[in-house]
């Protein structure tokens, strides 16, 4: 048995789940075991949820400066441990140590402070009428939400969620994934020490379809807020929709990075785009998969990417040089390369990677995959239709703006699209026409914590970030006084 076994954080106290069932949790850049986390069943939930019905009055009725402080004082303690945060992920995920501390944990620290200021300087409508009333819209916390991350981006995306959550005065039950349970018990630890009164966050550990449906089908939790896959988010309406509860989902991508002839490819620029491809292993939900480049160059823009992409390191993810560490899990390795191998059944030609990396000394056993391009796929393969989730990009060349839009627009999902151009007038015609939540222009994962958040068709429903995602926490209600 491990030493590491990981508790549920209920009622204010770290706890083992009530049954004893435990899961392991692997090193991906090793495949050995290193800790255990709770298998929580539906009483662990029912319990977490009792603590917080308890808890939420009293939270929604303090002032929302205290409630700042609590979190400005968590983003303080993760701050001061930032190192030891960033191992711990890197080491469950099998990301880059160096990526970890350069974005996960200074994002997760982030994403505590902005909420904590933004709910401060949160304002309420009021609708003036002429013949002599006043309407004002009150937001009350919904009481007690549930928040389900996945694994990818585990402490970013768990506090993404948890901090609006909070703000806005609910009483919570997080789940982060199983796979990569580890800096959320240790976040939960930490709030202990912040001075957050018993209840106000509870952490379940445990499998989705366990824990996490326990936590969507419990009639308590008023709002599920979820980030994870679009077949996951499918399952999740279905069981929350009889109840009638607040969802926000989001969901999986295939998105487009669209190159024009006239975009100024530096090699910064050129740097972003390889990143946008095959940052975390491509294990971004805003990972660029399909590239589209403007045939006039298509050649020439090759040659210099490909060179690009063959210079990135697969190594261990404590090495600082590495740019891409381990595929999260086994089962997630398997997938990846069976993508690649359908990649190969559609016609596809690899001009890079489409193997597994063998590594030596302790990373014999981990999970690694070669950055893969490919091409000569259209548009509607399997390949350039589902998402992936791993470090394979395929490039597509298009004639003219008109097929970049449909090319773009072509798949069933709209997360986020990039468009490298120098023409602003293209630009803005462009960003109307690309059904997408997000498109950035000219640059990628460039992230204003205000802007809404989310994607539209198979990527999801509804939107985070600022105002929404307080909105989101929050039930409006409308008080009309007449004078
Ligand atoms: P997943 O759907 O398998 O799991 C996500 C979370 O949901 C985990 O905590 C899991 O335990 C839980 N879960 C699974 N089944 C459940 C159920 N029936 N009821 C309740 N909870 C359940 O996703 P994953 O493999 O962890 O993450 C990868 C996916 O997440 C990719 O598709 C990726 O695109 C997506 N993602 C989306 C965004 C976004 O912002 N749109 C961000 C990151 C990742």
């Amino acid at each position: 048995m491990p030493s590491t076994r990981l508790a549920n954080l209920i009622d204010g106290r770290l706890q083992a789940p009530l049954d004893d069932r435990w899961l392991d949790v692997h090193e991906p850049a090793t495949g050995a075991v290193f800790a255990q986390c709770p298998d929580s069943s539906a009483a662990d939930v029912d319990a977490a949820v009792h603590a917080a019905q308890k808890a939420a009055p009293g939270w929604a009725a303090t002032p929302v400066e205290e409630r700042a402080r609590l979190l400005h004082r968590l983003a303080d303690l993760i701050e001061a441990r930032l190192d030891e945060f960033a191992e711990l992920e890197s080491r469950d995920s099998g990301k880059p140590v160096a990526l970890a501390k350069r974005l996960d944990i200074p994002r997760a620290v982030s994403n505590l402070r902005f909420f904590a200021s933004a709910v401060v300087g949160w304002e309420s409508e009021s609708h003036a009428m002429e013949t002599g009333a006043i309407n004002y819209t009150l937001r009350r916390p919904l009481g007690v939400v549930g928040c389900i991350s996945p694994w990818n981006l585990p402490l970013y995306l768990f506090t993404w969620k948890i901090a609006p959550a909070l703000a806005s005065g609910n009483a919570v039950i997080a789940k982060p994934s199983e796979v990569t349970p580890c800096t959320a018990a240790l976040l939960g630890a930490l709030s202990i020490e912040a001075g957050f009164p018993p209840g106000v966050l509870n952490i379940v550990q445990g499998r989705g379809a366990g824990t996490g449906q326990a936590i969507v089908e419990h009639p308590a939790i008023k709002a599920v807020s979820f980030t994870g896959s679009t077949r996951t988010g499918a399952s999740i309406a279905a069981t929350a929709a009889p109840q009638f509860k607040k969802l926000s989902l989001e969901l999986g991508g295939k998105n487009p990075a669209i190159v024009f002839a006239d975009a100024e490819l530096t090699d910064e620029h050129l740097d972003t785009i390889v990143r946008s491809g095959f940052a975390n292993q491509g294990e971004i939900c805003l990972c660029g998969s399909r590239l589209l480049v403007q045939r006039s160059i298509y050649d020439q823009f090759r040659e210099r990417y490909l060179a690009k992409v063959k210079a990135l390191r697969v190594g261990d993810p404590q090495d600082a040089s590495s740019d891409l560490g381990a595929m999260v899990s086994s089962e997630h390795f398997d997938k990846v390369m069976r993508c690649i191998a359908q990649a190969r059944e559609e016609g596809g030609q690899i001009l890079c990677g489409g193997d597994a990396v063998k590594l030596n000394g302790r990373c014999t056993d981990g999970w690694f995959i070669a950055p893969t391009v490919v091409e000569s796929l259209s548009n509607d393969t399997q390949t350039n239709q589902q998402e992936i989730f791993g470090p394979v990009v395929t490039l597509i060349p298009f004639d003219d703006e008109a097929e970049a839009i449909a090319l773009a627009n072509g798949t069933g999902y709209g997360l986020a699209a990039s468009l490298w151009t120098r023409d602003l007038s293209r630009a803005h015609r462009m960003g109307a026409h690309l059904e997408f939540g997000i498109v950035w222009i000219n640059c990628w994962l460039l992230r204003d914590l205000r802007t809404p958040f989310g994607g539209s068709k198979q990527s999801g429903i509804g939107r985070e970030g600022g105002g929404e995602a307080l909105r989101f926490f929050t039930e409006p209600r409308n008080i009309c006084i007449r004078y």
